[in-house]
C-alpha cells in the first residue's frame, strides 16, 4: 500500500471491504483482461470488472474517443438546446437494439435506467387516459438498483428493510426456483410454462390486472445467483403482459451487450419486452452512463397526447447524454461491431460452458448455472455462516491464483470480458477448482 494512502475518508460500501485496512486490495491500472495490483500482481480479470467491461479494459479506441471529446467539449446541457452526440450515440445504440425498441432515454447508470423506465411505465398508461394502472410488479430475487424505485421491485428484502417506505402499490411474483425445485441444474430448466402459469394466477390473485402498469424482470437474474429462466417462461410472461395490456421491461444492465453472445437477452431468447434498461457495458464501463430503449410508440404517445392527457415527461438528469460518456457510448458500439464481439462471444461460450461444467463434482459444488459467458457456482453453505465459502475462495483466487471472480452469497459469480480466451478460461476455472480442493484438504 503507498505510504500515502489515507483511508479515512472514503465511505467503502458494503461489509467486504471492511478488511481494507488491514490487508487492502488496491487496483491501479487495468488492460484488456488484467488488472494490475498496487504490488506489480497480474490479475485475470473473470468478472469483466463489476459485468461491464465487455471489450475488456482500457480499449484503444474508446480512449482516444473520451481523450478527444475531453478535450473539445466536456459538457453540454440537453434540456433547451442540444449537441450531436447525445443523438449519434442514440442511434448507435438504437442500431443493435431488438427491432422496435429504437427510442433512447439517457442517464447515468443501472439503478437509474430503472427508475427511468418505472417512471416512463406509469406515466404512459396516464397519457394514453388509463390512469388506473399504477401498481408495478417484480420478481423474488430480482435486483434492480439501489434507487428507490429499483428496491422497491426488487426482490431482496434486505435491501429495503431500513430504507421504507418505498414506492407504494409493488408486489413480486414468486421466483421460478422456488415453484420448481431441483428443475435448474442441467441447461435451461424445461418447466417454463408451468411456473409462468403460476405467474398468471397470482397476477390475478393479487389484483385486478387492469391496475397493473409494468413488469420488471431480468432475463437472466445475474446478482442474485445467475438464475436462468426456465424454458418458455420469458415468453409466458410476455404473454400474460399482453393479454392484459401490462408493460414488460427487461432489466438487460448485466445480460445486455453480447453477454449471452447475442446483442441482448431479448434477442437471446427471442422475446420482445416494451423497454430495455441498461447501462454497464454500453460505455464498456469506461464513463458512467446508462439508458432506457423504449418502442417507438411508447415515445410516440407522449408527443402526440393532446387535451387532458398530454403530459410533459418530466424527468432528466444533468448529465443526460453527457458529451463523454456519448462519445464513449458510440465508440464502445462500434468495437463491439468492428471486433464482431457479441459473435465471439457466442463463438466462446461452448468452450466456456465445458469448463464450467468441469467444476462439477468438486468438493462443495452443488450447482453450475451457465449460459454464454455468464456463469453462477454454487457452493454449500457453511452452516451459520452464509456466504463464507465463496467469499474465502474469492480472497485465495485474487491472493494467490491471480484471478479475479465474483461471490454472491455461496455462489462464485463469472462474466469475463467478452474477448476472453480458451487459455484464460482454463486459467480461471483451473485456479477456482484449485481453490475448492485446497479448502476441502
Ligand atoms: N439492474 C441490474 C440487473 C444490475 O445487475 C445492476 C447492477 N449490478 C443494476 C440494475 C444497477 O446498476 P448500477 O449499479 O449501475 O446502478
Amino acid at each position: 500500500m503507498p505510504t500515502t494512502l489515507n483511508t479515512d475518508h472514503f465511505w467503502m460500501p458494503f461489509t467486504a471491504n471492511r478488511q481494507f485496512k488491514s490487508k487492502p486490495r488496491l487496483l491501479v491500472a487495468a488492460s484488456g483482461m488484467h488488472y494490475t495490483t498496487d504490488d506489480g500482481r497480474q490479475i485475470l480479470d473473470g468478472t469483466a470488472g463489476l459485468w461491464c467491461t465487455n471489450a475488456g479494459h482500457c480499449h484503444p479506441k474508446i480512449v482516444e474517443a473520451i481523450q478527444q471529446q475531453a478535450a473539445k467539449m466536456d459538457f453540454a446541457p440537453v434540456f433547451q438546446m442540444g449537441h450531436p452526440l447525445a443523438f449519434e450515440a442514440a442511434s448507435a445504440l438504437a442500431a443493435i437494439a431488438p427491432e422496435g425498441l429504437n427510442r433512447v432515454f439517457f442517464c447515468n447508470d443501472g439503478s437509474e435506467s430503472v427508475d427511468t423506465a418505472l417512471k416512463i411505465a406509469l406515466a404512459y398508461h396516464r397519457v394514453r387516459g388509463d390512469g388506473l394502472r399504477t401498481r408495478l410488479i417484480g420478481r423474488e430475487r430480482g435486483y434492480h438498483g439501489v434507487g428507490f424505485g429499483g428496491i422497491a421491485v426488487g426482490g431482496i428484502a434486505g435491501n429495503r428493510k431500513h430504507f421504507g417506505p418505498t414506492l407504494a402499490g409493488v408486489d413480486h411474483l414468486r421466483h421460478p426456483l422456488d415453484i420448481a425445485r431441483n428443475a435448474f441444474s442441467h441447461g435451461l430448466p424445461e418447466h417454463g410454462a408451468e411456473i409462468a402459469d403460476e405467474f398468471e394466477q397470482r397476477l390475478l390473485a393479487l389484483h385486478d390486472p387492469a391496475t397493473v402498469a409494468a413488469l420488471i424482470v431480468e432475463p437472466v437474474q445475474g446478482s442474485t445467483g445467475v438464475i436462468l429462466p426456465p424454458k418458455g417462461y420469458l415468453q409466458k410472461l410476455r404473454a400474460v403482459c399482453d393479454k392484459y395490456g401490462i408493460l414488460l421491461i427487461f432489466d438487460e444492465v448485466i445480460t445486455g451487450f453480447g453477454r449471452l453472445g447475442a446483442p441482448f437477452a431479448a434477442d437471446y431468447f427471442g422475446v420482445m419486452p416494451d423497454m430495455i434498461c441498461c447501462a454497464k457495458g454500453l460505455t464498456n464501463a469506461s464513463v458512467p452512463m446508462g439508458a432506457v430503449i423504449v418502442r417507438q410508440d411508447i415515445h410516440d404517445a407522449f408527443m402526440s397526447a393532446a387535451g387532458e392527457n398530454a403530459i410533459e415527461f418530466f424527468h432528466g438528469y444533468t448529465y443526460t447524454g453527457h458529451p463523454l460518456a456519448a462519445a464513449a457510448a458510440i465508440a464502445t458500439m462500434a468495437v463491439y461491431k468492428s471486433e464482431n464481439l457479441f459473435d465471439r462471444a457466442a463463438a466462446t461460450a461452448p468452450y466456456f460452458e465445458q469448463a464450467a461444467h468441469s467444476l462439477k463434482g468438486l468438493p462443495f459444488v452443488k450447482d453450475v448455472r451457465n449460459l454464454g459467458l455468464v456463469c453462477g457456482i454454487e457452493l454449500e453453505p457453511v452452516a451459520g455462516k452464509p456466504g463464507a465459502r465463496a467469499f474465502d475462495a474469492f480472497l485465495k483466487c485474487f491472493w494467490e491464483k491471480g484471478v479475479l471472480i465474483r461471490t454472491t452469497g455461496d455462489i462464485i459469480a463469472l462474466s469475463p470480458p467478452l474477448i476472453i480466451e480458451p487459455g484464460q478460461i482454463d486459467q480461471l476455472f483451473t485456479a477456482i477448482g484449485d481453490v475448492l480442493k485446497e479448502q476441502h484438504a
